[in-house]
């Protein structure tokens, strides 16, 4: 598994987490890329693994037991990591976004509040507290964009906006 590679469609994301146990061995991958280490004694190896509690690791030398969710909006959910993993790529990939409403009938969950709790926790997780603020500094915000193929052979000005082109479907714009 390539564990920062983003799912490019829905084929791509159903190849790459197929499983709750994929969603798992890709969060552990995220949190200890060389491999588990302990966060209570800090011994570095393969720790013990509880079937009935696959979300729990074990340190195999001071018996520390760490959760895989642990600090992420995931700890502590009865949720399946499968549907918070389809929600998260929703969330992230819906143009213009998407309710709690259409994550209920999308992902078959049984409850309209677990939804709303589970698209709530993604939103404020999403937020990221330095982000840049759409002001003066930065006056344009834009969403997906569609630009006739002539216009990216060359930097193309409209007024008092340029379009300078970077290769396929990737431009800067300056003001
Ligand atoms: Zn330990």
């Amino acid at each position: 598994m390539e564990p920062l590679n983003f799912p490019k469609n829905f084929l791509d994301f159903h190849r790459i987490f197929p499983s709750e146990a994929a969603c798992l061995q890709y969060l552990e991958q995220l949190r200890w890329p060389v491999g588990f280490t302990c966060e209570k004694c800090g011994a570095v190896g393969e720790p013990y693994r509880i079937a009935p509690r696959p979300r729990l690791l074990k340190c195999r030398f001071c018996l520390h037991e760490t959760s895989v969710t642990a600090g992420t909006v995931m700890h502590r959910t009865r949720t399946p990591l499968l549907i918070w993993f389809w929600a998260s790529y929703l969330v992230a990939t819906q143009t213009p976004g998407i309710s709690a409403l259409e994550i209920q009938k999308k992902l078959g969950i049984q409850r309209y509040e677990t939804a709303f709790q589970l698209l709530h926790k993604l939103r404020a997780a999403m937020v990221r507290p330095a982000r840049d603020l759409i002001g003066a500094e930065w006056p344009l915000e834009m969403d997906t964009t569609f630009l006739v193929h002539r216009l990216i052979s060359s930097a193309v000005d409209f007024g008092n906006l340029t379009f300078q082109p970077l290769g396929f479907s990737r431009f800067s714009f300056r003001l």
